[in-house]
């Protein structure tokens, strides 16, 4: 029986590839990854490696994630070391849950190997810091619901201290803005898209909740970061929100339930 690692190929830049992912693989005997994976880290697999993209289509259907879940289990019985890579880190928004839940059921061994998120390249790449100890105590990596239930959001330690890293943004911003001004954040919010964080196409775009709507798009991959933090000056932003005056929000909402 092989060993399945998960491992993290980080924003894009090979160079932020840990040494232990980029020891595995060098030596793995064979690769699955997602489409997220830059084409500058999957030069660094052995050259005898196998190399499934598992994010790409084959014919028309696109692998589920039940199948790829049945690859990794398939190919551990039969392959020393075999590498499942994702994007960024691969319990971020990587489904790492699944495929972690398979190989236990399977009893196969497994080792997760960290690698650099996304939020932390954009967070580099438009040169802030995602906390700030004078106006930033925490930082919520989340995305939309865009299920039927799209309109509630989870977004319940929101306070005017927090970071958000927003994944998965998609290209409606006005429909992010909407949402982002639903959970009671003010107009005058800093916020900063990162395009291709890390790589050669890397895109910052310095905006706000008010003006979001009407930016251009950047490509994706991109993620946002929206708060005090994300601007390249720390400034003032609307008194009412700072003193919890904006009435009806979901932060007020949420300040009438701890209270
Ligand atoms: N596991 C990944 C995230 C997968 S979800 C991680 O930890 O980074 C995919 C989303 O990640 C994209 O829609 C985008 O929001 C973000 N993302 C991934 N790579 C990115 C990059 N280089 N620059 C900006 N955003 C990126």
């Amino acid at each position: 029986m092989g060993k399945v690692y998960l491992i993290g190929a980080g924003p894009g830049d090979p160079e932020l590839l840990t040494l232990k992912a980029a020891r595995l693989l060098a030596q793995a005997d064979i690769v699955l990854h997602d489409a997220l994976v830059s084409r500058e880290v999957l030069a660094n697999i052995s050259s005898r490696a196998e190399v499934i993209d598992v994010g790409k289509r084959y014919g028309k259907k696109l692998l589920t994630q039940e199948e790829i879940n049945a690859l990794l289990v398939t190919y551990a019985a039969s392959r020393e070391t075999v590498v499942r890579l994702k994007g960024g880190d691969p319990s971020i928004f990587g489904r790492a849950a699944e495929e972690l839940e398979a190989l236990r059921n399977a009893k196969v061994e497994f080792e997760v190997v960290p690698g650099v998120t996304a939020a932390l390249a954009a967070a580099a790449a438009s040169g802030i810091s995602l906390t700030d100890r004078r106006v930033a105590s925490q930082v919520l990596l989340t995305t939309f619901s865009r299920g039927p239930n799209a309109s509630v959001m989870d977004w319940g330690c929101l306070t005017p201290a927090t970071t958000l890293a927003l994944y998965m943004p998609g290209l409606e911003y006005a429909e992010v803005a909407h949402r982002l001004a639903d959970a009671g954040l003010p107009a005058d919010l800093p916020c900063v898209i990162v395009s291709g964080a890390s790589g050669a196409q890397q895109q910052v775009r310095w905006s706000s909740v008010g003006a979001l709507a009407s930016e251009e798009k950047l490509p994706a991959p991109a993620l946002m970061i929206v708060g005090r933090v994300a601007s390249q000056q720390i400034g003032e932003i609307s008194d009412s929100f700072w003193r919890g005056e904006a009435s009806g929000t979901a932060l007020e909402q949420q300040k009438a339930s701890v209270s």
